[in-house]
């Protein structure tokens, strides 16, 4: 089953620059694609109009159903979405608030959220991180306790965006090791081409907002990189 179609979607930031610009393709259902390209070249637009966070031109389609805007809220539980810097996704006093928060925003009862909380944890391998206090955590333990609060919602979709950016190789290999035991469905937008490469089924290579290649990941990514000159 196809879990995400995307058809012709473009988006224009308000200031005119077209970030993304008639991307088409799918993705298979525990699938996992890399999106590799240049700086700018729109990977992190690409996943603000996956979670309908942006007013894309064009046609997304999640599990089966065509996102609009009166259905986002709905379908974005379909995705969880780690943003590169985990200062932009954790706010709140403590690490156990900051995983119970998107469990508590479903509507979960305070048992059901105490067992996501805990779960998501063990997950990350940071059990008794639960009354840390958020802004005193490390970079890399902020990246992993930032992956807990969406492994908390268990979404069928994860998106990740420089998921290993300014982590120190232990750290990196650390947090590689967990994307990988991770299942579902996976997009992982990353500069980090070996990690591409040991992690992904598929790799889309982004350029000023097209897709240049997707390609089964068979192939030297550095052949196609420089195939396009970049
Ligand atoms: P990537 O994640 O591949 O580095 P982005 O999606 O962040 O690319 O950016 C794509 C293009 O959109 C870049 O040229 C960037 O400068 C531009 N851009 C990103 N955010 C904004 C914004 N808020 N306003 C205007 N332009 C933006």
């Amino acid at each position: 089953m196809k879990v995400i179609e995307c058809h012709n979607v473009s988006y224009l930031y308000p200031n005119g620059l077209n970030a993304i610009n008639g991307i088409d393709f799918s993705i298979e259902e525990n699938e996992t694609l890399g999106i590799i390209g240049p700086n700018g070249a729109g990977k992190t637009t690409l996943f603000l109009a996956l979670c309908g966070i942006i007013p894309f031109e064009g046609e997304i389609t999640i599990c089966n159903t065509k996102l609009t805007k009166s259905n986002t809220q709905d379908l974005r539980k379909n995705l969880g979405f780690v943003f590169q810097n985990p200062d932009d996704q954790l706010f709140m006093p403590t690490v156990y608030e900051d995983i119970a928060f998107g469990p508590i925003n479903l509507g979960f009862s305070k048992d059901e959220v105490d067992c996501c909380v805990k779960k998501a944890l063990r997950n990350i391998g940071l059990s008794d991180f639960e009354d840390r206090i958020t802004h005193h955590l490390s970079f890399g333990e902020k990246k992993r306790v930032a992956l807990a609060t969406v492994l908390s919602m268990s979404p069928k979709i994860l998106l990740l965006d420089e998921p290993t950016s300014e982590l120190d190789p232990w750290a990196k290999n650390q947090f590689i090791d967990l994307i990988s035991k991770i299942k579902g469905t996976k997009i992982i937008a990353s500069h980090d081409l070996q990690m591409i490469i040991d992690l992904c089924d598929k790799i889309m290579l982004l350029n000023k907002g097209k897709i240049l290649e997707i390609t089964e990941n068979t192939k030297d990514i550095k052949e196609l990189y420089s195939k396009f000159n970049l």
